[in-house]
């Protein structure tokens, strides 16, 4: 089962991507888990690892669910090692700590050799030729 944010009147857009009522480019999901890449990348293949129930920060999701998370994370870290060696695993918890949607997530962050990405002042969106070729290379086995 599939649950939003406890009230409805606080929306939540990765809720709605769970519920296919907004796109992502899903590149895995399961049956509790799923990973999609970000609209405004730090670097190429930037992705999100999520889980379907809504919980605000890892430590409001029960075990098993923390324990689904992390296995998935794993299978998305394998499918980025198609793009690069290396990359940044990252999660924001707390405003003050940069989260901005307060809807767990992993961040897996190829780097490519690039000065720090973070500090980037601007992040272009994602365009759609770039997110149909990095599906087709991240999305199935
Ligand atoms: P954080 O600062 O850790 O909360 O990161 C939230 C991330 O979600 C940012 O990197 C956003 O670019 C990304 N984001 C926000 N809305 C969407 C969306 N609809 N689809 C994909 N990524 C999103
Ligand atoms: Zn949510």
């Amino acid at each position: 089962m599939v649950t939003g944010p406890s009230r409805a009147s606080e929306k939540c857009v990765f809720c709605d991507i769970v519920a296919r009522r907004s796109p992502a480019w899903i590149i895995y999901e399961d049956e509790g888990t799923m990973a999609f890449l970000d609209i405004f990348p730090f670097t190429r293949g930037h992705l999100l690892v999520i889980p379907k129930h809504h919980g605000a920060r890892l430590t409001d999701l029960p075990f098993e669910q923390q324990t689904a998370l992390v296995r998935s994370l794993d299978e998305v870290c394998r499918r980025v090692e198609r793009l690069t060696d290396d990359y940044n695993v990252a999660l924001n918890a707390g405003a003050r700590a940069g989260q901005i949607v307060f809807h767990v997530h992993f961040h897996v962050i190829p780097r490519y050799g690039e000065s720090n990405p973070f500090r980037a002042t601007s992040r272009p969106p994602l365009t759609e030729l770039e997110a149909r070729t990095l599906v087709a290379e991240l999305a199935g086995d």
